[in-house]
């Protein structure tokens, strides 16, 4: 086990803590971090790249599951692979593609780990594609008694579904079996337009794009598009705002400027009436807003803790500068996310509890029945999860 005592910190600076991050480097040192937190009565909290804007973190320990990385075990016939927890999504694409193998969606960014992008429900764009923690057929975790537990998804259906978007309350991940695609390129367009196309258009390329997703500016009332589709065609660049590439090149952009992120997950059918309250709201009060809207679909799923459970969802996220005060924004836009029954994305800022999970989430008592079975005295949550999980 290494540590490293300087402090730690979220990537937007959100977050900060004080606490040692501990790096075990086998599965004894990670049983023996839980058992002695569990004795002592301290929390323990998991991370990943920290790219999550809630208050996961804790200053008694705070472990990092770095160690734990790369492809393990390949199985092309199912098209299945076993990745470690700490696993960088920009390292395991060209890992994946060595082996003929790419995920078949993946978010704006690859800077997450794979457990903590799983962990609160990351997901891309696509109205016939579910969130990464859904590709989980099996997941090894220490739990809170310092079992070593695998959770299959034909035996242990229930638990792995409420361990995969658990937000690191059910056990410390050490490795995940994924169903993954046969390697794939992806066809990027990108193009700006006016509000009104943008309202005339949206439906159709929902339909006709296995990936579209657009960005609504209040500073400037235009619309940045995206679509993105599989093409047997090699790499290529076609154009200034066109290209070719191999999916896990094509996925992500770059983030540079730190920011604040606010996301919630409404009914498909009820997507757009939520973006044009936003839009209203934001014309009125927010007008200078340099910072865009980003409006993408999911569809949907039956992971119990997932924002996409039971219904076809949109989601829309609205950012803050990192320097600036996001509360102003993100209160206005989660007054209207909450008239919409909107559930939040669980890595990014909200202010919702318990009882307003258990209204949001049919399969809220299915999640917490797994959570204390995994976790019975809570060595695993720190005071935000309990007021979120527990209440
Ligand atoms: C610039 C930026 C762009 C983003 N783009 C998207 C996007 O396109 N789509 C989207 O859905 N989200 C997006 N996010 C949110 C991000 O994907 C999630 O917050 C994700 O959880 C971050 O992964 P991470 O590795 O940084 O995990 P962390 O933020 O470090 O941790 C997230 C959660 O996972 C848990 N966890 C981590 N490792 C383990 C483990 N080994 N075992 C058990 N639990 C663990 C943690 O305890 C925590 O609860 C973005 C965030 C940023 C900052």
């Amino acid at each position: 086990m290494t540590d490293s005592s300087t402090g730690w910190q979220n990537w937007s600076g959100s977050q900060r803590h004080a606490a040692t991050v501990r790096y075990p480097r086998s599965v004894d040192d990670v049983q023996a971090l839980v058992t002695r937190a569990v004795a002592a009565g301290r929390q323990v909290r998991a991370v990943g790249t920290g790219h999550s804007f809630v208050p996961f973190w804790t200053d008694d320990a705070i472990v990092s599951l770095d160690h734990f990385a790369g492809v393990h075990a390949v199985d092309l016939s199912r098209a299945e692979a076993t990745i470690g927890a700490g696993t960088k999504l920009h390292d395991l694409g060209p890992l994946l593609w060595a082996q003929g193998l790419s995920l078949p969606q993946q978010g704006d960014i690859d800077r997450q780990s794979i457990a903590g992008a799983i962990g609160t429900g990351t997901h891309g764009t696509g109205k016939s594609l579910q969130s990464l923690s859904n590709l989980v057929r099996s997941m090894r975790l220490v739990t809170a008694d310092g079992r070593l537990r695998e959770l299959h998804h034909e035996r242990d259906a229930d638990l792995l579904a409420a361990a995969c978007v658990a937000q690191g309350t059910c056990g410390i991940m050490l490795d995940v079996t994924l169903a993954l695609a046969p390697a794939f390129n992806l066809h990027e367009r990108t193009w700006e337009c006016g509000y009104d196309e943008c309202a005339e258009r949206w439906v159709e390329l929902v339909n006709t794009n296995r990936h579209f997703e657009f960005f609504w500016t209040p500073a400037t009332d235009r619309c940045d598009m995206k679509v993105l589709n599989r093409t047997d065609a090699g790499p290529a660049r076609l154009g200034e705002s066109e290209y070719i590439a191999p999916a896990w090149e094509a996925f992500p952009s770059d983030r540079d400027i730190r920011f604040n992120e606010m996301e919630y997950s409404v009914p498909y059918a009820d997507g757009w009436a939520c973006f044009v309250a936003l839009r209203e709201r934001f014309l009125k009060d927010f007008p200078r807003l340099p910072w865009p809207i980003e409006f993408r679909t999911l569809a949907a799923d039956d992971l119990p803790l997932s924002t996409a459970q039971g219904r076809d969802t949109i989601t829309l996220s609205v950012h803050q500068g990192a320097e600036r005060d996001w509360r102003p924004v993100f209160e206005a836009a989660e007054a209207i996310f909450r008239t919409f029954d909107g559930r939040p994305h669980w890595g990014k800022l909200h202010s919702l509890r318990a009882a307003d999970v258990a209204a949001l989430y049919p399969r809220f008592d299915d999640f917490r029945s797994a959570r204390t079975t995994l976790d019975p005295s809570g060595v695993f949550l720190n005071d935000y999860l309990r007021r979120l999980l527990v209440g």
